[in-house]
Order: C-alpha cells, then structure tokens, then sequence
C-alpha cells in the first residue's frame, strides 16, 4: 500500500520524478542540506521521495557548558519536545492536587523527583533520534554527522568530530542550521549561567533558579520550573512576550505570579558571583528605582533569544548575503538566497517566525518546488502558535495593537469572554485569568483578524480556528457554528460581548 502511494505520486509530480538513483550530473549531490533540524530533514526527506540524490549534514557544537545531543534538532533535542514533555509533567502536579477533589486518596505533600522525570525525557528524546535515522536511511538521504562551511558556491567541506575533513558538491544547497541561545556581552559572570541547551539535559534538579529575559523560552521554562516544585525566579527587563498581544501576555504573567513564580520587573542582571558555597550570587538593577539589588541561586538560566548559526559557515564565499544586523540570511518568497542555487529556511532565515511548523513546510514545499513541478511558495501568513506556560496561551492572526495600528480604533471590534473552565470547578482552581479575545473587523460581517485564547489545552483550541483564518470566517459564520459541550473552546463560538460595549464579559453559567 505504501509502495503504491509513492508511485502514485512520483506519477503525479511528472517526468522528472521517480526516478531514484538518478546521477547528480558532475555534482555528488542533487542537494545538499546543511542542519538536520526541523527543516532540514523535512526538506531532504522530500527531496528523496522524487528519487534525488540527497544528502543532509548535522553537527552539533556543545553549549558552552558541554552539553551535545543527537540528531533532529533543536526542537527535538532542546526544544518543543523536552519543553513539552517537562511542562506536561509539570501541569500533572496540578492534576494531582484536583484529584483529591475528585475522591483520590494522597498523601500531600507530595515530592516531584527532577531525575526520574529528566531521565524520562531524555530517553525519549534519544529514541527520537534514533528514529530520525532510520527514516533518513529509509528514505535514501545520506546522513554525514559533519560541520559544514562553504568552500565555493557549490563545494562544502564537511568535518568531523576528529578533525577529518571531506569535501563534497552539490547542484542545490539548503541551509538549515538553524539558532543557538544567546549569552550576554558584558556582564562579568555569565559563562556561570546556563541556556535552554543544557536546562533539559540536567540530570540533577537546578534547584533554585533565576530565568533571565522574557519571551516564549524563559516563561515556558520559568513555568515548568515553578511547576515542579522548585523556587523560580524570572527577571524581566521591559515587557513579558514581545510582538504578541500585551493584555494577553499580562494575564500569561499575572497567572505565573499566583501560581509561584516571583517575578523581578523592570530589572536587569549586572553581575554573576561564584560563591564558595557553590551557589551564583546575582547582582541586578531595578530599572525603576535605580536600585541594585542582590540574591542567590543555585542555578542561573539566559533565555535572551536566540543568534542564528551563520557566522562560522563562511557564507561569503558562496555569495550569500546576510541582515548584518540580525546575521540571518536575506531570503526571498522562495527561499532562496542572494546565489540563486542556495536557499535558506527555518530559523536562520530573516522574516521567518522561528516554529517548527513553519521550518519544516517551507523545507518541504521547497523540495516540491525544486525536484517536482510545484509553484506552491509557503504562507507565512496567519500562523498558529501556543506558549506553553503554566496556563497555556494560543493564538492566531494579529494582536489588538497591531490590528489598531493596521486599521485604526474605529474600524476595529473586540469581542472577549472571561470563562471558567469545567474542570476547575470541582477543583476550585482560580481562572481569573481564563480569557478570550477575538478581534475582528468592525463592517458588515466582521472578518477575524486574530484569535488570542488562554486556558488549557490553549494549543488544541487554536489549531482548527487557524483554518477558519486561513478561510477569511467572520465573526458572523463564527457565530452561527454550534459549540461542542462542555468543552472550553465552546467559549469562542459563544463569543457576544464586545470591549466597546463595556458590558461584563464574564460568562457566568453554562
Ligand atoms: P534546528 O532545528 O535548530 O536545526 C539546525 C541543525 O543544524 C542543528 O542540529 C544544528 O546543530 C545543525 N548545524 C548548525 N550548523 C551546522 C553546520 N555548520 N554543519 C552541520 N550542521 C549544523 N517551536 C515550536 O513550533 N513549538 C515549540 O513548542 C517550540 N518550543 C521551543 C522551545 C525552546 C526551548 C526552543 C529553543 C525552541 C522552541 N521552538 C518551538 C522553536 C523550534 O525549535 C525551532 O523553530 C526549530 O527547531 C527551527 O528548525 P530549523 O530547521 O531552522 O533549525
Ligand atoms: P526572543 O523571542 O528573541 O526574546 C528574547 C527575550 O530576551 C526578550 O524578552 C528580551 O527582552 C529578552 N532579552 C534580550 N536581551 C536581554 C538582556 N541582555 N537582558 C535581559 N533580557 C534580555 O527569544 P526566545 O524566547 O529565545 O525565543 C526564540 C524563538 O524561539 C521565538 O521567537 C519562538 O519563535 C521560538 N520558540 C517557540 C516556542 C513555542 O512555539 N512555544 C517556544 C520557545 C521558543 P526585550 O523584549 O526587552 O528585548
């Protein structure tokens, strides 16, 4: 069955597919993928499925504090996938307190043991990397575990962990490798913290720690953290999740501080300490009163963003030009760069939101593009995301802001609900900060611009609504869908009070 499949669409796909094997002409390669992430692997699995000569490069540098890992990526080595897995196992917690609601006899309190679950997660993820391998293998992309630097514009050479070097051609070259965290300039005792690169692969628990910046990475890892039972801290410098919608991002926030996480505002790290204790001394300085304030750690943790990883590829000798400001490549609707046969996605590309999504579509369409007779140019318009904090926030389309800043005030209407989850009920769980927001056109029959839902599961509820964008829904066709009973979603399609109307948008009954 899946040997016809295939046929049926190297059949579909026209004269130059289906045929596997093909010489690359006087290349080594029809493609060459550097980065065996998100993208890279999505893009030369595809590319193989019309029978091209692929192969994909991955290497992995160790973070400043030793920590490597195996094939697939961030987002399966050191991102949505061990995030996931953590902020799951976090959230389970809260299960277990509702349980006894619920008539479950436990002892409280009860213990969480970070090595039991990290240990759990890294096999996971081993086995992950494993399974990336066999599919390469499968599928016929030759996987070279090599760092990749252009020679010329068609000539990479590979090197291995031993010092081996290789040289190897290609027609096409994609790159794909993707960011690493960010670690501060000039703040004596930085090398002392630690990255996302390494927070999953702790075998011991990081004990009290302070997450430093703001956005998607230090409070998803803050949450999951504080959820786990340990002390965390998060300091902020300016705004929580820039670039997303701000009541929504403070409601995220606002609901982190009640369930534990202490939160320095307006504050900025100036100094890292090593103590003889061990423990990380922080010296910071409270923006709005100018004040420095001090307190210890066990564990620090940089979450300040992310560079992308194009400086040691010597990009300069195939021809392809970078943002000197933000060092990603300058990429055009389809990928491809300033040399015509190189292309770039995922996060290493300018303009791309840096998802997993989003990297391995846009690696995929690019292989259509390239070996099949597909014209299709990925849409980065109107993507789904969820921050998967302690109360998750998923959302579609534009903010409040930048739909203000697009059409104006007059032009806009804000429909919003406070809501009360079901299963918080019984459990008495406090959802003060359950909201929804929608935001639509103001003429006839509304079109929605974005969709912005905080409560759980916030990931699943968002997803089929990105379709209803993708379609251009209106707030009436909306409105006029049944919802599914009792579930939290429901709590869109009832959406009715709008912001301007200033009436109470609590919804108080089923
Ligand atoms: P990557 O997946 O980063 O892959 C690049 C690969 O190239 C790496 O293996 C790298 O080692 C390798 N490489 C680099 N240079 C070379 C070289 N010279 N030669 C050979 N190999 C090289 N996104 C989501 O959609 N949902 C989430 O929940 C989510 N959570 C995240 C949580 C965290 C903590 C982080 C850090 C990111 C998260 N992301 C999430 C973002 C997501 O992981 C990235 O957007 C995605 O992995 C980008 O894919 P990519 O193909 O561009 O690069
Ligand atoms: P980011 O979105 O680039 O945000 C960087 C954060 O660090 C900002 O809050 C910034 O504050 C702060 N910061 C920067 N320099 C600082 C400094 N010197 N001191 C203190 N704070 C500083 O970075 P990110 O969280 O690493 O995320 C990177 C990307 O990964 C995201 O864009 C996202 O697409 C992806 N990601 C996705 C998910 C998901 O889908 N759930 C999860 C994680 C990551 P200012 O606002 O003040 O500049």
């Amino acid at each position: 069955m899946a040997a016809l499949r295939l046929w049926s669409r190297r059949r579909a796909v026209g004269p130059r597919a289906g045929v596997r094997g093909l010489a690359a002409g006087r290349h080594d390669y029809d493609l060459l993928v550097i980065g065996g992430g998100s993208g890279g692997l999505a893009c030369s699995k595809e590319a193989a499925q019309y029978g091209r000569k692929v192969a994909v490069l991955d290497y992995v540098e160790p973070s400043p504090k030793g920590t490597r890992w195996g094939l697939g990526g961030t987002c399966v080595n050191v991102g949505c996938i061990p995030k996931k897995l953590m902020h799951h196992g976090a959230l389970l917690g809260n299960a277990i307190k509702d349980a006894k609601k619920y008539g479950w006899d436990i002892s409280l309190p009860v213990r969480h043991d970070w090595g039991v679950m990290a240990n759990a997660v890294q096999n996971h993820v081993k086995s992950l990397n494993w399974g990336h391998l066999v599919q390469l293998q499968d599928k016929k992309v030759k996987y070279l575990n090599l760092k990749g630097v252009f020679v010329d514009q068609h000539t990479i050479q590979g090197e291995s962990k031993k010092g081996e070097k290789t040289l190897l051609t290609a027609k096409n070259i994609v790159l794909a490798t993707g960011g690493r965290p960010r670690y501060p300039v000039n703040i004596p005792g930085a090398e002392f913290g630690i990255s996302s690169d390494d927070i999953f692969w702790l075998r011991d628990s990081p004990g009290k720690t302070l997450v430093i910046g703001a956005s998607y990475v230090a409070l998803e890892c803050a949450g999951f953290l504080t959820g786990v039972g340990l002390d965390t801290s998060l300091m902020i410098r300016s705004i929580p999740l820039r670039g997303f919608d701000q009541q929504m991002a403070h409601l995220v926030t606002d609901y982190m501080t009640s369930y534990g996480t202490r939160i320095f505002w307006k504050c900025t790290p100036v100094k890292i300490e090593k103590m003889n204790s061990g423990k990380l001394q922080v010296i910071w300085k409270n923006l709005a009163s100018d004040i420095e304030e001090r307190e210890s750690f066990d564990t620090v943790m940089w979450a300040i963003g992310r560079a992308p990883e194009t400086q040691n590829l010597c990009l300069d000798k195939a021809g392809v030009r970078l943002n000197p400001e933000t060092g990603k490549v300058i990429v055009g609707a389809g990928e491809e760069t300033s040399a015509s046969h190189i292309y770039a996605i995922g996060d290493i590309a300018e303009g791309r939101p840096e998802l997993t999504p989003t990297a391995i579509k846009a690696g995929k369409l690019l292989a259509h593009r390239l070996f099949g007779r597909s014209t299709q140019l990925m849409d980065y318009d109107n993507v789904a995301t969820t921050v998967f904090t302690p109360l998750e926030y998923g959302c579609v389309g534009l903010s409040e802001e930048e739909a203000v800043r697009r059409y104006g005030e007059d032009s806009i209407e804000i429909y919003h609900a406070y809501y009360k989850p079901l299963e918080f009920m019984v459990a008495e769980r406090d959802a003060t900060q359950c909201y929804i927001k929608m935001v639509c056109l103001r003429e006839d029959d509304q079109r929605i611009l974005g969709l912005h839902f905080i409560g759980l599961n916030a990931g699943e509820v968002i997803q089929g609504f990105a379709l209803g964008l993708k379609c251009n829904a209106t707030y009436s066709q909306l409105a006029s869908t049944v919802g599914i009973h009792p579930t939290s979603a429901e709590e869109v399609n009832k959406l009715n009070i709008t912001k301007r109307s200033g009436l109470d948008a609590t919804v108080t009954s089923c």
